[in-house]
């Protein structure tokens, strides 16, 4: 199988990749290249973690290297199994492959334990007794210096016995930590003498009961980095304050091997939260379906709301990396799965709000198939058949009594194309006599326009989609909008939160969907074309052959082609290049 780790073409330089160029070019690393994606498995991957994940296997594939996948499990309590196997399935769904390079930080329990020894032996960490709440007190703020903790000079034997004290249970949950001596007064809070052990009396997925101490992650990291001999560990740019404790843990127990952490700027995503903290709380307030809900940014919710894992690799390439935080346009997301199905999908017709149409003069026992092009993009994929009859459904939106200037499509007395089929007219609006709702209407068809196009030449000024009534397969469909109604939802001013952004109307579900036949037995997870409508997709959890269910992957419209254009005007007006 071809996977995107051999997918190097062509992929624009970055200051990331500039670094390890250089390295490579000073033998700093002896011509090696090994990067890893480390996710901590308190949740579902999201669209961040998939610039993370394309960025570190991509440069290693580059470079002739290895990733490794290494689970950063070193906090029992918020981490599960269902997440390690989710994480994975994305991973691989994103085209990546670790082959046997699966690790877990657990895996280096017992060699992170006897390194934070080595560090209690050579004077460089002790126990501690301050409580949480006290050694935040002692650490001082950006402008005034930390106060040493009163244990900071607990003999080395004293810290041992204790340390060792600590793994074997003897004490309270919080009661004791070992810290790194380092400075209290070092601008860097971070180096202000760092918790780099807890005590934590909870079961760990992988380790059970063995331990109830449980390694920081500023300790953990970079060990497991050096552990598996990594040459560039990169990571987001909130790390950037912690290198200097990254190369500490490093230089202190002189590890052989030292890898070197690159940062670069997490992905921001308009109308979207990516923290895992916060898609945590949308499952469980139940704003959504689930981690994997159509709506949601992560990699199992844009795969079923029909995203392709080039679409999001494509996308991951076009943002770049960068040192800077921004937030990206989701229209460009959106513009990449466009691009994507409009190369790889079958046009289908399917009718949302449907319609009736009868068509007068023909005949009411006929069924005639017409021909229909599966993707004009692609001749290769062939053409179908599309049954007509007597009776249609149109989109309901097609049609207007009092049609408004500039509305080309179908009105009393004017004539349209519908689509691979006949020029109809409307001759008739039927109404709900109660209601005024129109219900039905009457049409004819000239048969001389067979296929859609009229000998003499005549011109309509607009094409519908449409099903047979008789022949086409009732459908729900799920009409997605943004979750959030703020560009940015997690820029939470005047002690609003981000719950405050929550789109009320990020879901439309219709009921009474109409399609053509030939998408019976529909695959679930498959993607078509609705002529004229978006790309929507077969719903992998909910659809079956007896009710199908497809979700609305992205509309037809490209917001980013536009803005795109109009730079590229402003660019040009500007007389620059
Ligand atoms: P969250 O804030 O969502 O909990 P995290 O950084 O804690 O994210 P991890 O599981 O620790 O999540 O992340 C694994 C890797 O993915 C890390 O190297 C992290 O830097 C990277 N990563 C996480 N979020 C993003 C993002 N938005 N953009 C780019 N990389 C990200
Ligand atoms: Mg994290």
């Amino acid at each position: 199988m071809k996977t995107a780790n051999d997918t190097t073409s062509a992929i624009p330089s970055d200051f990331i990749r500039n670094i390890i160029a250089e390295d490579l070019k000073t033998n700093k690393t002896r011509g090696r290249v090994v990067t890893r994606f480390p996710p901590e498995p308190n949740g579902y991957l999201h669209i961040g973690h998939a610039k993370s994940i394309c960025l570190n296997f991509g440069i290693a594939a580059e470079n002739g290297g290895i990733c490794n996948l290494r689970f950063d499990d070193t906090n029992p309590i918020k981490e599960e199994v269902e997440y390690v196997e989710s994480i994975k399935e994305d991973v691989r769904w994103l085209g990546f492959d670790w082959g046997d390079r699966l690790f877990y930080a657990s895996d280096y329990f017992e060699q992170l334990y006897q390194y934070a020894v080595q560090l209690v032996k050579s004077g460089k960490a002790y126990v501690c007794d301050l409580s949480a709440d006290e050694i935040r007190r002692y650490r001082g703020t950006l402008t005034e210096p930390g106060k040493d903790s009163p244990y900071r000079s607990r003999s080395v034997e004293e810290n041992l016995d204790l340390f060792e004290r600590m793994r074997s249970g003897e004490f309270e949950d919080g009661s004791r930590v070992l810290r790194a001596k380092i400075d209290m007064a070092s601008g860097n809070l971070n180096m202000r003498d760092p918790v780099i052990y807890r005590i934590l009396l909870a079961e760990h997925h992988r380790t059970g009961d063995k331990w109830c101490i449980y390694p920081m992650y500023d300790f953990a990291h970079c060990l497991s980095d050096s552990i598996e001999r990594i040459t560039h560990s990169i990571c987001t740019l909130e790390f950037e304050d912690h290198r200097p404790l990254y190369d500490w843990f490093l230089d202190e127990l002189n590890a052989d091997c030292h890898p070197r952490q690159v940062e670069f700027a997490r992905l921001n995503l308009s109308y979207t939260v990516t923290s895992k903290r916060k898609l945590a709380h949308l499952v469980e307030q139940g704003h959504v379906t689930g981690w994997d809900d159509p709506r949601m940014p992560t990699l199992s919710g844009l795969r079923r709301r029909g995203y392709t894992p080039e679409s999001i690799r494509k996308f991951a390439e076009r943002i770049g990396v960068a040192k800077k935080d921004s937030i990206v346009d989701i229209a460009l997301l959106e513009h990449c799965i466009r691009e994507d199905l409009n190369e790889r999908a079958t046009r289908v017709m399917g009718v949302l709000r449907p319609l009736r149409v009868v068509i007068d003069n023909y005949p009411e026992d006929r069924m005639e198939e017409l021909e229909a092009i599966n993707n004009p993009e692609d001749p290769g994929m062939g053409t179908r058949k599309v049954p007509f009859s007597r009776v249609l459904y149109i989109e309901r939106d097609d049609f207007r009594e009092e049609p408004p200037k500039k509305f080309f499509r179908l009105a009393p007395g004017r004539e349209v194309r519908l689509r691979y089929a006949y020029f109809i007219t409307c001759l008739e609006v039927v109404k709900d006599q109660q209601t005024g709702e129109v219900v039905e209407l009457h049409c004819t068809y000239d048969p001389e326009t067979r296929g859609g196009w009229s000998p003499d030449g005549r011109k309509v000024k607009a094409t519908l989609h449409w099903v047979s009534a008789a022949h086409s397969l009732k459908a729900e469909v799920r009409m997605y909008d943004h979750l959030f109604t703020k560009t940015n939802p997690s820029d939470e001013k005047d002690g609003a939160d981000f719950n405050a952004y929550l789109n009320q109307n990020s879901l439309e579900t219709l009921n009474s969907c109409c399609v053509e036949p030939s998408l019976a037995g529909a695959a679930p997870a498959s993607r078509y074309q609705f002529e004229r409508l978006g790309y929507f997709c077969v719903d992998s959890v909910d659809s079956s052959d007896e009710a199908l269910v497809f979700n609305r992957t992205v509309t037809l419209r490209d917001t980013w082609a536009k803005i795109e254009k109009a730079q590229m005007r402003r660019t040009i007006a500007d007389g620059s290049s």
